[in-house]
């Protein structure tokens, strides 16, 4: 629907560029379009009504000839050259930065944990195979013919392409250059949140038997090499226990450090640089003066002579 008179209007000017009022027939949200775009929908044959861009794509999308240029093109050569150069395109990448695979099958898997997600999916998955019973066919064969991973396919449950991956891995990390683009890249992942609710780097868990019979959680190699120096040591100490509360801006916030060492009369936090925050610690030590903090980086594990 029309919502100003302009198109009818004589005595305002309306030219190429002009923005129009609409109402959309379909869904009722107010729209602005440019004339030329109006008189060039208005042309279509299926334009019978006044519909917004997205009640609009909707409608040219369930037409047949819609679905027919969509299936004319996906066979063209030019869309065949697209999805070959796409699809080599994301191969270089992972074979450049295997950590983006990991994070996506996280991410994947993550999704699939979902269940209402899932059970949507399912859904609407069944839904497609009853309208249309040929897609199982249609499916398993491009899925043969680009050669995808699965089941038993997977190569990364192949020993031997995960060994290749991981060699190529080393050798590009040898690579100064290579090796602070990507990290540069991951920073402003991690910048962007592109990681949020991810657990990257120290995600594994790892149980320590002590020799004092207990035994400990802890989280990542580092933190695992530290605890059996501690053992080795015959430091007493406390894990994964307490809560330190800081102030970061005017927000109230815990801090749960990794040990308590008795000797030491400190809490020790085993940490990669990467996830040192020098604001937050800054922080923790501003809203608690007399708790002392000591963060271990690699240098200084290896200082103390934890075997890592
Ligand atoms: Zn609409």
């Amino acid at each position: 629907m029309l919502l100003d008179d302009l198109v009818n209007s004589k005595t305002r000017k309306i030219g190429y560029k002009t923005k129009i009022k609409f109402k959309c027939d379909i869904c009722g949200e107010n729209y602005l379009r440019h004339n030329y775009i109006y008189r060039k929908m208005k042309k279509n044959k299926y334009y019978d009504k006044d519909y917004c861009f997205s009640c609009w794509m909707k409608k040219i999308n369930s037409t047949k000839e819609f679905k027919k240029s969509l299936k004319n093109y996906w066979n063209s050569d030019e869309a065949k050259e697209v999805r070959k150069r796409a699809s080599s395109r994301m191969k270089n990448k992972y074979v450049k930065y295997p950590e983006l695979k990991e994070s996506l099958s996280k991410t994947l898997k993550k999704r699939y944990e979902d269940k209402k997600l899932r059970e949507k999916i399912s859904k609407s998955v069944k839904l497609a195979h009853e309208k249309d019973s040929s897609i199982r066919k249609r499916i398993s064969i491009s899925l043969k013919k680009s050669g995808a991973n699965i089941g038993d396919k997977n190569g990364m449950k192949k020993l031997e392409a995960r060994k290749k991956v991981s060699e190529a891995r080393k050798k590009m990390f040898l690579n100064p250059k290579i090796r602070e683009e990507y990290s540069k890249k991951i920073k402003k992942a991690w910048e962007d949140g592109k990681f949020d609710g991810v657990r990257v780097g120290q995600c594994k868990w790892y149980e320590y038997e002590h020799s004092n019979g207990n035994i400990y959680k802890v989280q990542g190699t580092w933190e695992l090499a530290f605890i059996k120096w501690l053992d080795d040591n015959g430091l007493e100490f406390r894990c994964h226990r307490g809560r330190i509360p800081y102030k970061l801006g005017d927000k109230n916030k815990n801090y749960y450090p990794d040990f308590w060492i008795y000797k030491w009369k400190s809490y020790a936090d085993v940490k990669c640089r990467y996830f040192y925050s020098e604001e937050k610690f800054d922080a923790i030590k501003k809203s608690n003066p007399s708790v002392k903090v000591i963060i271990l980086f690699k240098e200084d594990l290896i200082k103390l002579g934890v075997n890592l």
